[in-house]
């Protein structure tokens, strides 16, 4: 068997190998190295891919929903309501605009944002929602909707783990996730579900004027050359990125089709178990698994992580501190039991590899482990 991986890349490329090299070649031989041709192509495929009317390819998914916050307008003394369940990319980036980060709950068995919860954190000062996908997996992006509408506020997806995967309607209407709020951000991060070699990322909207200022922020906030309407950043995705992002696009649905039959037979082995709950799959979305999460029942994580270790398994914890208690939002003034089910999942919580070479193979020997690991095997 070979070594296991939490994400196999190497496999991934041998298999594109040719395509990806010629397709890098041509940016080399072109020498334009920064937008031009294959920029614009790979963005014109997302935008078709997503169904949505402007991708602006940006350098990597932090700046992405950094500079949507600021096309927003959005100012220090405003506040931004997300999930403390999330990579601290997404809070980090409205605390580092001076802008006021307000928590919500999420659910417990989805991880994601809870709908119930969401009213509760809107203020007058409130300007935004922005619900993360996690794990990939849509928020309940119709209520989301409803309620952003009522408070007029904006709302920016966070999709940095989710892209591919559909909100379903309850009439039956699918979208993808990013193509639902006024702004959808995503990640090209080389482990992502559609990855770079490199760093990546780029933002979605429907809206003509939004995507001009995004585009312009984006460049140093040039509408006109070496005009400098407001102040801007330096954020773009290279062209060899964009190369390798082209012709991985191709296979991005069958790569999440190979996810999800790894997730289905992770499911099998754990479903019975009574100290491991299977990742669970809401009714109006469908799942991209970007991670494997479980949640362990009275059982020892540490020790589990321990023997899966010795067993050279990789396992990581996807997160094992809320944002809310981090050390770098102090400043905010939460307290541990403010939000009791981001806490309690942060400590029960473990992700399993998941990529698109697991072998069936792996995988089992990956589920003896993790059982034998909570001394029932
Ligand atoms: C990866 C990720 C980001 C940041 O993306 P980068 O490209 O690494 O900057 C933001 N939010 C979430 C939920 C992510 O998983």
């Amino acid at each position: 068997m070979t070594p296991i991986k939490m994400v196999d890349l190497k496999g991934q490329y041998e298999k594109i190998k040719k395509e990806i090299d010629e397709n890098i070649l041509q940016v080399i031989e072109s020498t334009i190295f920064i937008n031009g041709p294959k920029v614009k192509e790979f963005q014109t495929h997302l935008e078709n891919y997503l169904g949505v009317k402007h991708v602006i390819p940006c350098a990597n998914g932090t700046d992405a929903l950094q500079v949507s916050l600021m096309a927003l307008g959005l100012k220090a003394g405003d506040e931004v309501i997300t999930s403390p369940f999330t990579f601290i990319a997404t809070a980090e980036v409205v605390g580092l605009l001076g802008i006021t980060c307000k928590f919500a709950d999420v659910e417990r068995d989805t991880f994601n944002l809870d709908v119930t919860q969401l009213e509760k954190a809107i203020t007058p000062k409130t300007k935004a929602i922005i619900p993360v996908h996690l794990f990939g997996q849509s928020c309940n992006m119709e209520i989301i909707m409803q309620i952003a509408k009522k408070y007029g506020l904006f709302v920016i997806e966070d999709a940095c783990q989710s892209i591919g995967a559909d909100f379903i309607y309850k009439n039956g209407e699918k979208k993808k996730t990013g193509t639902i709020g006024d702004i959808g951000c995503t990640s090209f991060f080389p482990s992502k579900n559609l990855g770079c070699y490199g760093d990546g990322g780029a933002i979605f909207t429907n809206d003509d004027e939004l995507a001009r200022k995004l585009r312009g922020i984006c460049n140093h906030g040039m509408f006109e050359q070496y005009h400098h309407k407001l102040l801007g950043v330096n954020s773009r995705l290279d062209a060899i990125q964009a190369a390798v992002l082209d012709v991985k696009l191709k296979y991005l649905d069958e790569y999440n089709a190979t996810r999800r039959k790894a997730a289905d037979f992770y499911n099998k082995m754990f479903e019975n178990n009574p100290n491991i709950e299977i990742p669970a799959i809401s009714s109006f979305s469908t799942h991209v698994f970007h991670q494997y999460t479980l949640k362990l029942k009275n059982a020892n994580r540490e020790k589990v992580i321990e023997k899966m270790k010795e067993a050279e398994i990789p396992v990581m914890v996807y997160y094992p501190v809320p944002l809310h208690l981090q050390e770098a939002f102090g400043y905010l003034g939460y307290n541990t039991g403010d939000f009791p089910i981001t806490e309690k999942l942060s400590e029960c919580v473990i992700s399993l590899p998941m990529h698109t070479e697991l072998t069936e193979e792996q995988q089992m020997f990956i589920g003896r482990n993790l059982i034998g690991g909570l001394g029932l095997s």
